[in-house]
């Protein structure tokens, strides 16, 4: 589906919440590297759609009534054969119809398992005042506890972009500390750039994350994404 066509569909459903599924496409069209998601509608889909990428897979609970997919027992990681998805697809329907008696699921979507980088988190808010601000920090504990994340106004200077990256605590982290991978640093610049491009063009977008994306010494790519639009009503 093209970028009208998303946001045609979510209008008509009338939800501003875009499904992993459809953030991806829309982030993708904008040149940022995702790990495209298919949805998978029976567990037979889900099965054909694994053999098709090649194992290990990733199964997720697809439903614009889900945000914290994972918190609701909606992501399953490392499959690596056929019956392991199967069980996976009944056990996240299970689980998140126990988690969200009322949420509309989708399907299930199946995605290749990325192999592990630094996880960082690329997002963009509204600011009441600024407009657009885009947000830059490290995935998981150190962005929930630590709130160690950096901001700048959209739109963003490459120059804006690598000051962001420096003036987290955890840069060292991405220079490679410890013999850890380290990211290439030049290239998350560019994709913040091209994010904040990509919400600067687009003003129905009301927030964006890319969370996370795991960066490597060579490459980037986003695992999870989120788009939320602004009430057209
Ligand atoms: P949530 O809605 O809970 O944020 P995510 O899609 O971010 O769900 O998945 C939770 C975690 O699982 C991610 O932070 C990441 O570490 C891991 N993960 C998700 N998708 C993939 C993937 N395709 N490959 C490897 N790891 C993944
Ligand atoms: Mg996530």
């Amino acid at each position: 589906m093209t970028k009208n066509e998303i946001l045609s569909q979510a209008r008509k459903e009338k939800r501003t919440q875009l499904t992993e599924i459809e953030s991806k496409e829309l982030l993708k069209e904008a040149g940022i590297p995702v790990v495209e998601a298919k949805l998978a509608r029976t567990k037979k889909e889900a099965v054909a759609l694994s053999k098709g990428l090649g194992f290990p897979v990733v199964l997720k609970v697809v439903s614009p009534d889900v945000i914290h997919k994972s918190d609701s027992g909606g992501v399953k990681l490392g499959l690596n054969n056929m019956a392991q998805v199967g069980k996976a697809y009944r056990e996240i329907r299970l689980a998140v119809k126990q988690h969200y008696p009322k949420a509309k699921i989708k399907g299930i979507s199946v995605q290749e398992m990325a192999r592990p980088g630094v996880e960082v988190i690329i997002g963009m808010t509204k600011d009441a005042q600024f407009g657009p601000v885009l947000m830059f920090g490290l995935g998981g504990i150190l962005v929930e506890v630590l709130k160690d994340i950096s901001f700048r106004i959209v739109p963003l200077t490459k120059r804006d972009a690598r000051e962001m990256i420096k003036e987290i605590k955890g840069y060292p982290l991405l220079e490679g500390y410890r013999g850890q991978e380290p990211a290439d640093i030049p290239l998350l610049e560019d994709l913040m750039v091209k994010v904040s491009d990509f919400v600067d063009k687009n003003p129905e977008i009301k927030e964006l994350d890319l969370n996370p994306l795991f960066a490597y010494k060579d490459g980037a790519v986003a695992v999870d994404a989120r788009v939320i639009l602004e009430d057209s009503s």
